[in-house]
């Protein structure tokens, strides 16, 4: 473990200095490494030395995202991926075989949930639903085949909050690998591993870049659940670009300064959300009025990015609100420097009908704002006048 804080090691943790002692980590895209000769070429691929050999296995840029991301999740080891999802599915691809079984959170990421019902079934692997406030119920999920428990927390696009520590001990009991996106929180906001997390996964696409600029994907963890993991990848070829690794790796450097002010800016928007008449109802999970607000204080550092809140009049309302925006920018991505907008009812969620939705706790006048780096009155501002017309 680093005896460094957070912001040191997303700083230092460097590969080491070339003959140029560049200052700045270089960028090495080369798809291969040379040997020495036919000996060295034998005992590398034996894996009786750590070295690179193709870039598809490991690459300079990429080790040093990797070792940075296990720094800043207190994690034993890691592999980094093309794309969050690319994380996803190779984590459950390489840890399950056919006729294992799942329990999850309901309320995860889109394309997971995709993965869950509709592909892993493929391979005879079923998966399990709790509801968030139906975690009394997990243990009855629980079959002599479940091998992993799978949760988000905050949720997608609901921002609830999971006991992250309770579900740790849960799976523990039952001997089952504990996996938690954090992709909400980033290793800044919150560390699942010191709340009993076996492995950790980000979609490095949104807050770890930051920018909007490339899409990446981690998984760190436990070193002997890595390792297969790692094995399955560098066979099958979902690898992250050593271009991306650099730039993902550098946006680390700022990631501590970049979420202290996204969640600053986040909080002012849910407060003026909340105090407004049009507005019926606001979920930031360090809003007072959050039913989970308590519990997100002990897990995380501070309440995130994302503001989720109804606009009064349903569906049309919240579809109106979003036509009347004229900063925020209507898009799938969250995590930016810019603020974005969303309706979860008419686009990532249109095809659950009402029951369903509220069962995730998306209401038909749902909107999903990833507050950005803009200057908050700004942001404040183009709300006010978009909420004034609807
Ligand atoms: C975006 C996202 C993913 C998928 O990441 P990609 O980089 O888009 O593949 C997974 N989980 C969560 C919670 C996300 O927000």
């Amino acid at each position: 473990m680093s005896k460094n804080k957070f912001e040191t090691d997303a700083i230092r943790t460097q590969m080491e200095r070339s003959e140029f002692l560049e200052h700045s980590t270089p960028l090495h895209l080369t798809s291969s490494f040379i040997f020495e000769d036919a000996e060295d070429m034998r005992a590398s691929f034996a894996e009786e030395k750590q070295r690179n050999i193709y870039s598809r296995f490991t690459n300079p840029n990429t080790s040093e995202f990797i070792d940075k991301m296990c720094k800043l999740e207190g994690a034993e080891s890691g592999y980094a991926f093309a794309t969050g999802m690319a994380a996803v599915f190779s984590t459950f691809a390489a840890l399950l075989n056919a006729g294992d079984h799942i329990v999850s959170a309901r309320s995860i990421f889109g394309s997971t949930h995709t993965l869950f019902t509709k592909f892993l079934p493929k391979w005879n692997i079923e998966t399990s639903y709790f509801k968030i406030d139906e975690v009394e119920k997990i243990e009855s999920l629980i079959q002599p085949n479940t091998k992993i428990l799978y949760l988000e927390s905050p949720t997608n696009p609901a921002v609830d909050i999971l006991d992250l520590e309770l579900l740790g001990h849960i799976a523990k009991k039952h001997n089952l690998i504990y996996i938690i996106d954090n992709c909400f929180a980033t290793p800044y906001l919150q560390n699942p591993i010191k709340f009993g997390a076996d492995l950790v996964i980000h979609s490095a696409t949104k807050l770890i870049d930051g920018q909007g600029r490339v899409l990446g994907g981690v998984t760190v963890g436990r070193a002997d659940l890595i390792r297969e993991i790692y094995l399955f990848s560098r066979n099958t070829g979902p690898a992250l670009s050593p271009f991306n690794a650099w730039i993902l790796s550098k946006s680390l450097e700022t990631l501590g300064v970049r979420v202290d002010r996204h969640c600053e800016n986040a909080l002012k928007v849910a407060e003026f959300l909340e105090a407004h008449d049009k507005v019926a109802l606001v979920k930031y999970p360090f809003l007072k009025s959050h039913p989970q607000y308590e519990l997100a204080k002990k897990q995380m550092k501070h309440g995130g990015n994302v503001v989720a809140f109804e606009v009064k009049g349903g569906i049309e309302a919240g579809k109106h609100f979003l036509n009347q925006l004229k900063m925020l920018s209507l898009s799938a991505n969250l995590g930016d420097t810019r603020s974005i907008a969303t309706h979860p009812a008419s686009t990532t969620h249109s095809k659950l009908n009402e029951i369903e939705r509220l069962g995730v706790g998306i209401a038909d006048g749902l909107v999903r704002i990833s507050v950005g780096l803009e200057h908050v009155d700004d942001i404040i501002a183009d709300l006010k006048q978009a909420l004034e017309i609807v």
